[in-house]
């Protein structure tokens, strides 16, 4: 496995086309917006090889037997499921941000179960290829990106039926030697701290959008992909002197749009081709595990409940009833999440490929309150911190000559606690309700792994209604059914 310095070593070998505020970045690595969310990537590999969190973060690999990072792992049992949960937990904890790489992970996972059954319908050889491509990833212990969402253009239409047919990513040319893609994957997380990038197919595929059933890994700086940052919420504040105006002074998330510009891939990594009667399969396999993953915003709501109880005391409040009681329903809340993706992988099974799988309905319920309680969550910390939280002046004044000793008399809460630290657990606050880290807690807990309506749909096909119905009507005495 790779030490933190080993993996961001590699990231600077690599050769990205990346774009950010209008300009070509030539140094992403250090690139004071970009790298705290290289931070978060690299707390995966210190998390790995800290003996403390040894079984959590690693796991054997079932190709090799060798120790590998838990994120380029093959679940091979309920317990591997239910430390994949654990883990999301552990390490949004750690970071207090989206770490970027269970989007890979959980690629990995549903091609190894799509590939499989592919080749069992059609007699073809993706798994093979698939399973020696994880094997580089695991001895590697490389980054994927997770890349499903196309940028969709008309939400009404089909890929073949949009306008302009790059609109959803397709093949464009195929060739002896492999096939030529072109188009986008939209709202990336983690892609340029990622040596690789995994596509996939985002929606449920007809015959007339066989061109767009393609499934294919590239190393993430092949010739013709273009990374375009996407902006979050006071992001240029890491731009500033100081750093305690972040919030989080260490860590963050990104995401970009991917443009791929008639990119060739070799055949040996490409792993599903116009087979559409399996992108619907991958679509679900891949979401339901990334729903599960979701367990990291329970992560991130331990760093909320813990900034919420601590601006509490700052502020003298921390005793009156109704702000204990708030500090019980995030518990409550959070708690609840935990429930969810622990249930969803308790209740695994495996599949024909070996592969454990979540339970499709309790991972897709898990997301649906994924989309509601870090709102409440949020809110509910706000309520406590108080109106300061936006109007709070800059570090800059904290430490100005003229107005600094005003900041510091004024905005002082209880006597004992220094103002700055007052100041700093509000940042916090700001940080993961309203600014950058807002953007990994609450909008991609929205539609994060699909908008909440895909997750109703799920819910809508596997919740089995009819049984509910019998088992009620055997209950009243209604006998129509026999
Ligand atoms: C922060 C963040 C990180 C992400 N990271 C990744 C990533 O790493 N990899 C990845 O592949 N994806 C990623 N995603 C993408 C995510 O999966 C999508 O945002 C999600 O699938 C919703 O798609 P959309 O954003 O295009 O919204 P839209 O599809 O535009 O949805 C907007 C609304 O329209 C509704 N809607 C859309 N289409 C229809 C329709 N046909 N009929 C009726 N209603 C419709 C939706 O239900 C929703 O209410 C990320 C998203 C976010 C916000
Ligand atoms: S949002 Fe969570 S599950 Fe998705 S990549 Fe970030 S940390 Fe992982």
């Amino acid at each position: 496995m790779k030490t933190p310095p080993e993996y961001i070593d590699s990231l600077r070998k690599l050769n990205l086309v990346v774009y950010l505020l209008g300009e070509r970045v030539s140094n992403v690595v250090d690139d004071p917006i970009i790298r705290p969310s290289l931070n978060a990537v690299a707390l995966t590999y210190a998390l790995a090889q800290d003996p403390q969190y040894e079984d959590i973060m690693t796991a054997t690999s079932h190709i090799t037997g060798n120790k590998i990072n838990r994120f380029t792992h093959i679940h091979q049992s309920t317990e591997d499921l239910v430390k994949k949960s654990k883990m999301g937990r552990l390490v949004g904890a750690h970071t207090g941000c989206c770490f970027q790489r269970c989007v890979g992970m959980d690629a990995l996972n549903a091609l190894s179960m799509t590939t499989y059954d592919i080749d069992a319908k059609f007699g073809t050889e993706y798994n093979s290829r698939f399973l020696k491509y994880l094997q580089y990833v695991q001895d590697e212990d490389l980054v994927c990106d997770g890349a499903m969402t196309d940028p969709k253009g008309d939400r009404s239409l089909p890929p073949h039926q949009q306008a302009d047919p790059d609109l959803f990513l397709r093949v464009v040319e195929e060739r002896a030697d492999g096939i030529v893609v072109r188009g986008a994957k939209a709202h990336q997380t983690g892609a340029v701290n990622s040596h690789e990038v995994i596509v996939m197919p985002t929606i449920t595929m007809r015959e007339e959008d066989k061109d767009y059933a393609v499934s294919f890994a590239v190393p993430s700086d092949t010739e013709g992909i273009t990374y375009i940052m996407g902006r979050q919420s006071c992001d240029t504040r890491k731009l500033e002197k100081g750093k305690m105006d972040r919030g989080n002074v260490v860590f963050g998330g990104h995401e970009a749009l991917i443009v791929f510009d008639d990119v060739f891939v070799p055949w040996d990594r490409v792993f599903m081709f116009r087979e559409y009667e399996f992108s619907g399969q991958l679509v679900e396999q891949f979401a339901s595990y990334h729903r599960q993953s979701y367990s990291c915003k329970v992560g991130v709501g331990d760093v909320l409940i813990g900034a919420a109880q601590t601006i509490a005391e700052y502020n003298g409040v921390e005793k009156a009833s109704h702000v204990k009681d708030k500090i019980v329903e995030m518990n409550h809340l959070n708690e609840t999440l935990y429930c969810g993706c622990i249930a969803c992988a308790s209740e695994g099974h495996r599949e024909p490929s070996g592969t454990y799988y979540v339970d499709p309905l309790l991972a897709n319920v898990h997301k649906q309150n994924i989309t509601r309680f870090p709102y409440e969550i949020a809110r509910l910390a706000q309520d406590i911190a108080g109106g300061l939280m936006v109007t709070l002046p800059s570090e800059e004044d904290l430490k100005s000559p003229e107005v600094g000793k005003y900041v510091e008399k004024y905005l002082q809460g209880t006597s004992d606690v220094p103002t700055e630290n007052r100041m700093r657990v509000l940042r916090l606050i700001e940080n993961l309700t309203l600014g950058t880290a807002a953007v990994g807690y609450l909008t991609e807990s929205m539609h994060g792994a699909g908008s909440p309506q895909a997750q109703r749909i799920m819910i809508s096909r596997l919740a089995n209604v009819k049984e509910k119905q019998k088992i009620a009507k055997k209950l009243c005495g209604i006998t129509e059914d026999e």
